[in-house]
């Protein structure tokens, strides 16, 4: 085989990638179809502008040392500079990384913030390590990652295993390492380091704002209204605890150790306290528990799945009885599960506009932050709520003129701008 025959190296990576990365890789080929973008500008959007992994060696309390694995993946800079969370987890791999830092790049075109996309993370079980390891692990990661990061490079923010107090670690990191307080390097921090109110918050706020506005789309009232929600950490509680507020009966919820269920509809809050004390839904005395592979099939009107990756796939996407799924989760369902979706009538709102909330706030963080002038939660809920109809209302636009799905809808959206970018921008030298 001649090299000008030889497949081209992004489609050998799709081909040869499963999981999220090979579902990322062919949202990208169908977008790319679509818009009738040529092979270069593929290759460009397809493979990572910078990738780094490093070794974390790291002093365990009992004295022992333990060498862990970390990775920082830059998709894209076309558009600013990156961004995109950190997560501690055990699941964590180099192409799982490059998947979601690549989602995070369409996110923030179609939301458009100034940011290109990145996604770091480390192969941990956090549940395992003592805070003072947590803090040793995330400062020598930081160390590790900060040639390439900086409030104009490169901004990390909370993900799965990841919060506040590690933003703070890795600010304190980074200031420390240049000599200056550095607050814009991280986004999602806490309050009293330049963090934004309404930060903590905004992921669910956000998928909440598209939930709503979805279920009305279809006609549902939202008194009344029933839904499940998977995973109960910082988006899924989050989505759960507003969704009931709005009047919405939160039936189910599930988190990795067990589901619990409640026919009228959970004490949401009753059940966040019981999370708090005990670190799973599971034992929540105001509920039934019930298998959580069961969640995904409940009937009910809006389905949030908001833990990990995958989790809807051609074996479950059959039976949903759902009406609409707002993923919260970034890359919840796989290709084969949307095709079946799809022909079904399910209403899909994928995740680089559902989840999108976080990362609005988290512009808006980094803009307060770079001004040194600080807004009131109110400015910062209503102008993510903009943000975010806006948003919708696009696509939703967009959609009806195409008759692509809202995925489809949304990485055509996503992908072009940022293709532009490139193509004014040009290819240097
Ligand atoms: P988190 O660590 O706070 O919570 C994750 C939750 O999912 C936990 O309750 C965990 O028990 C549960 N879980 C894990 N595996 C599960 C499984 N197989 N079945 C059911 N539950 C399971 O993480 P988070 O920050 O809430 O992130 C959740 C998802 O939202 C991830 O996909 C993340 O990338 C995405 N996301 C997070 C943010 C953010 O601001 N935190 C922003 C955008 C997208």
């Amino acid at each position: 085989m001649t090299l000008d025959t030889a497949p081209p190296r992004h489609e050998v990576a799709a081909s040869a990638a499963e999981g999220p990365l090979g579902n990322a890789h062919s949202q990208l080929r169908s977008a790319v179809a679509t818009l009738g973008l040529d092979d270069g500008i593929h290759r460009m959007l397809a493979q990572p502008r910078r990738e780094i992994t490093v070794q974390v060696p790291l002093r365990r309390d009992d004295g022992s040392v333990e060498v862990l694995t970390g990775h920082r993946v830059q998709h894209n800079f076309a558009r600013g500079p990156a961004k995109g969370g950190i997560r501690y987890s055990p699941a964590v791999t180099l192409d799982e990384v490059r998947a979601l830092a690549m989602w995070m790049t369409w996110k923030c075109s179609l939301v458009d913030v100034p940011y290109g996309g990145a996604k770091g993370g480390i192969t941990i079980d956090p549940r395992h390590y003592s805070r003072d390891e947590l803090e040793r692990v995330t400062r020598r990661y930081t160390t590790e990652i900060l040639p390439i990061i900086g409030p104009e490079r490169d901004i990390p923010a909370p993900d799965i295993g990841t919060d506040e107090q590690t933003m703070a670690w890795m600010m304190d990191t980074y200031s420390v390492s240049v000599g200056h307080t550095a607050p814009g390097v991280v986004t999602g921090k806490p309050v009293s380091v330049g963090g934004s109110l309404g930060r903590s918050s905004a992921t669910s706020q956000g998928v909440v704002h598209i939930a709503l506005a979805a279920l009305a789309h279809l006609g549902i009232a939202r008194a009344g209204a029933t839904a499940a929600v998977q995973g109960f950490g910082k988006v899924g509680a989050g989505a759960a605890l507003i969704l009931a507020e709005a009047g919405v009966e939160v039936l189910a919820v599930s988190d990795q150790y067990g589901a619990v269920h409640h026919p009228d509809g959970l004490d949401v809050r009753a059940l966040d306290q019981h999370v708090a004390a005990t670190g799973s839904v599971v034992g929540f005395s105001g509920a039934e528990s019930f298998p959580p592979e069961q969640l995904l099939g409940l009937d009910v009107d809006l389905l949030v799945p908001a833990a990990v990756e995958g989790v809807r796939n051609e074996h479950n996407a059959g039976p949903v009885q759902a009406k609409v799924i707002v993923e919260g989760a970034n890359g919840p369902t796989t290709g084969a599960a949307d095709e079946i979706l799809s022909a079904n009538g399910v209403l899909v709102v994928p995740d680089i506009l559902a989840n999108a909330g976080g990362v609005i706030v988290s512009y808006f963080e980094w803009v307060q932050g770079n001004q040194s002038y600080w807004w009131t939660e109110g400015e910062v809920n209503h102008r993510l709520e903009q943000r975010m109809l806006m948003a919708w209302n696009d696509l939703l636009e967009t959609q009806c003129r195409t008759r692509l799905t809202l995925r489809e809808a949304a990485t055509v959206t996503a992908v072009e701008k940022v293709a532009h970018a490139h193509q004014v921008r040009g290819i240097y030298p």
